[in-house]
């Protein structure tokens, strides 16, 4: 007699990958499964636009849903429109009945809550938390030149390029990455790219504490093949540098770019220097929900491994609306493991960066939801949840030191101090201390009514919309 199942609080269940039908959307009815896998084929079928979302959908979105989308654009949205077709036939991915439930599924869609938002996702009292900055990690203050953030002692991020195949609307460097939009004029890189190389490469020869340089952007797939080897080449060469992580979105929004024989001949040289010279190379990429794990997806990344980087990890974000329940995280964490040859890796807390409340969790939430997922995927596979704490780094969402429940305010402190923080004790004739707490905040609608009131009595917590109110001009 066999053991009946015993019911748990999560169902593994497993499930097959599979591509959407993109011949689903009237736009794209005759386009062939040669042309889909064809890079530059989706790169110049990318929708930009309204007009051109109209051309792929047709009848199929009602006016309601366009209407919605061109009021974000005017009075919220942090980046501007940009999605490959792979991306967008991961949306409400099923066949079609009519247009009014189409349109439904499409508002209700977790992929296109976070890559095409509209207006009524936004929350309509604090869309922006007080404390929100266009760059709220404070990373082109550790630049330590354009581009280049040093904030741990032995790691570096590297930013190689301002642009991405597709523009995600959570983005964490919206400040820098993507066109300006009608609510923020962004940064822009001065130095030519390869002027930028070259200072990033001298700084990190002059600099051998550091070990691990995340190479990144913006999206690697928009650095041109030759230009990126070079520098992955030039990086190799520091003997200082043992590990490489490669950062690419587009192994999921894209993965015909990472299928490119041009692009696996090269990551393969690398992939083969990198391991004479022992460095760990690996891929890093952002998934963040299950329908967006295709066969394409799971075939880039095998190509991936098979050039021989040592692993291809996902850092996805949790975002309300998304993927912020156990299922939708285990769901994906399932695919990514044991369908895709994707590590599950981290789940970062969504940014504080302006209007981005609907999509934040609360501290505790995040906390309820890393218990939540323990047991189930093997322990290397588990992700973390964490908190990228400005002014501190990761933080995983148990480490806080205090958490005041009421206003919604954790505190964390850290175990080393950056750059910036040393030049500016020094500047006062001081150490820079390593005792500080550092606070981070819930989203004020999470928080119970006395903890709502009280913000309403702060510098921008009575604020109902940002709507209209433009970022203006970049920091620096
Ligand atoms: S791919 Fe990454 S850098 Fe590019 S818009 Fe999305 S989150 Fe931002």
């Amino acid at each position: 007699m066999g053991l009946q199942p015993i019911r748990q609080p999560y169902q593994y269940v497993r499930t097959a990958l599979a591509e959407p039908d993109w011949r689903r959307l009237p736009g794209w009815r005759d386009v062939t499964a040669r042309q889909w896998r064809d890079a530059q084929w989706q790169r110049a079928h990318c929708v930009k636009n309204i007009r051109q979302l109209r051309a792929v959908a047709g009848e199929l979105l009602t006016d309601r849903f366009y209407e919605e989308l061109a009021a974000d654009q005017a009075q919220f949205a942090m980046m501007s429109m940009l999605l490959p077709p792979q991306m967008l036939n991961t949306m409400a991915p099923y066949a079609p009945t009519d247009p009014e439930s189409f349109t439904e599924a499409f508002f209700a869609d977790p992929v296109r809550r976070y890559m095409l938002p509209v207006r009524a996702d936004r929350h309509p009292r604090w869309p922006s938390h007080p404390k929100s900055e266009r760059d709220s990690l404070h990373e082109a203050e550790m630049w330590v030149v354009e581009g280049l953030t040093h904030r741990y002692p032995t790691k570096v991020l590297a930013e190689l390029v301002s642009t991405c195949p597709q523009y995600c609307g959570h983005c964490t460097r919206m400040d820098l990455v993507g066109n300006s939009t009608p609510q923020v004029s962004k940064t822009r890189l001065v130095l030519r790219p390869a002027d930028r190389q070259e200072q990033i490469l001298d700084y990190l020869k002059r600099t051998p504490a550091v070990r691990d340089v995340v190479v990144s952007g913006g999206d690697l797939a928009n650095v041109p093949w030759p230009q990126l080897e070079s520098f992955l080449v030039q990086l190799l060469e520091l003997g200082s540098v043992r590990d490489i992580r490669l950062a690419s979105k587009a192994v999921v929004g894209l993965p015909q770019h990472w299928l490119q024989p041009q692009v696996l001949d090269g990551l393969g040289r690398v992939a083969a220097v990198a391991a004479r010279r022992s460095v760990n190379l690996a891929v890093h990429t952002h998934a963040n929900h299950v329908q967006s794990v295709t066969p394409l997806v799971a075939e880039a990344a095998r190509a991936l491994l098979d050039a021989g980087v040592r692993d291809v990890r996902n850092q996805g974000v949790l975002m309300r609306g998304v993927n912020a329940t156990p299922e939708d995280l285990l769901d994906l964490c399932f695919a990514l493991q044991g369908e895709a040859n994707i590590l599950p890796y981290y789940f970062y807390l969504c940014d504080m960066i302006p209007n981005s409340e609907h999509w934040r969790t609360s501290m505790h939430e995040a906390q309820r939801l890393q218990e939540a997922i323990m047991g189930y995927l093997p322990g290397y596979a588990t992700p973390r949840i964490v908190c990228d704490v400005p002014d501190v780094g990761k933080r995983w969402v148990h480490q806080a030191v205090a958490y005041d429940r009421l206003r919604g305010i954790s505190y964390w402190t850290k175990n080393y101090r950056t750059e910036l923080e040393v030049r500016q004790a020094e500047d006062a004739g001081l150490d820079a201390p390593l005792d500080r707490r550092h606070p981070y905040y819930d989203p004020l609608d999470t928080l119970p009514e006395p903890g709502r009131g009280w913000w309403s009595g702060q510098p921008g917590g009575s604020c109902s919309r940002t709507s209209g109110r433009t970022l203006g001009e970049p920091n620096s």
